[in-house]
């Protein structure tokens, strides 16, 4: 009971703190849960037109209406759309919590996160879909991290059943980052295999995962769930990089 009471004693004492930006330690709004300061926020570009329609891909020019992009023309991917809430900077706050999440285990980031991963055009897709699932991770990587970010992420949605086990990862791959397009797409070959086919037969998927980059990883997710029936596959990630 004591303890009990020393717990909330702390939590009155925490709220009363000012809150600081998890990017750059200036107060942030008391209203922000996420503790992220207007400076910082300022710098999050959410996703907006003129976009891909399919891929996503969102076109340096500020003008004109949504349209396919070349890759998309040429060679449609096995996805049927691919959205994201905000632009993938490196160094900014998007990359910065993405990271730190991750790598660090800083929890801290993940409401900020969910926060952007439940834009309007994201919560739509994801409630138009029969089944939310999350990109995997192989067992092996699973228990180095102990977590899996897109397990956190695709939860985001209660509006959408969810299953953990849609996918499974058959190797552990080498992580993609620092690998070229072409490296990216051979070393998740083959990666993916669905579970329970009956679970996504005839199914509208909707994959969650944090960053799209080449798009190599949900390409391939999107291939095994297709195999396996799957009628439509749709991507959320929280975040894109972008290619201009
Ligand atoms: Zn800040
Ligand atoms: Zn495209």
């Amino acid at each position: 009971m004591i303890k009990r009471l020393a717990l909330f004693a702390q939590e009155i004492f925490e709220f009363f703190l000012p809150r600081l930006c998890l990017f750059c330690s200036e107060p942030a709004p008391v209203a922000a849960a996420n503790a992220i300061c207007p400076g910082c926020e300022a710098q999050v570009q959410p996703v907006v037109s003129p976009l891909c329609p399919c891929c996503g891909r969102v076109f340096g020019s500020r003008e004109g209406a949504d349209h396919l992009c070349g890759p998309c023309q040429t060679e449609p991917p096995p996805f049927d759309r691919a959205l994201a809430a905000v632009i993938y900077e490196e160094e900014g706050p998007t990359g910065l919590a993405i990271k730190r999440l991750k790598y660090g285990r800083r929890f801290e980031y993940l409401p900020l996160l969910r926060a952007w991963l439940g834009a309007p055009a994201c919560r739509e897709l994801a409630a138009a879909a029969d089944l939310v699932a999350p990109v995997p991770l192989h067992p092996r990587r699973l228990r180095e991290r102990g977590f899996n970010q897109a397990v956190l992420l695709a939860r985001s949605f209660p509006e959408a059943p969810f299953s953990r086990d849609a996918l499974t990862r058959l190797r552990p791959t080498r992580p993609q980052t620092g690998l070229s397009p072409p490296e990216r797409r051979d070393n998740v070959k083959g990666a993916f295999a669905v579970t329970r086919p009956a679970l996504v037969d005839g199914r509208h998927v909707c994959l969650v995962d944090d960053v799209y980059t080449t798009g190599a990883t949900v390409r391939e997710c999107a291939r095994a769930l297709k195999k396996a029936g799957a009628s439509a596959v749709t991507v959320l990630t929280v975040a894109r990089v972008r290619y201009d």
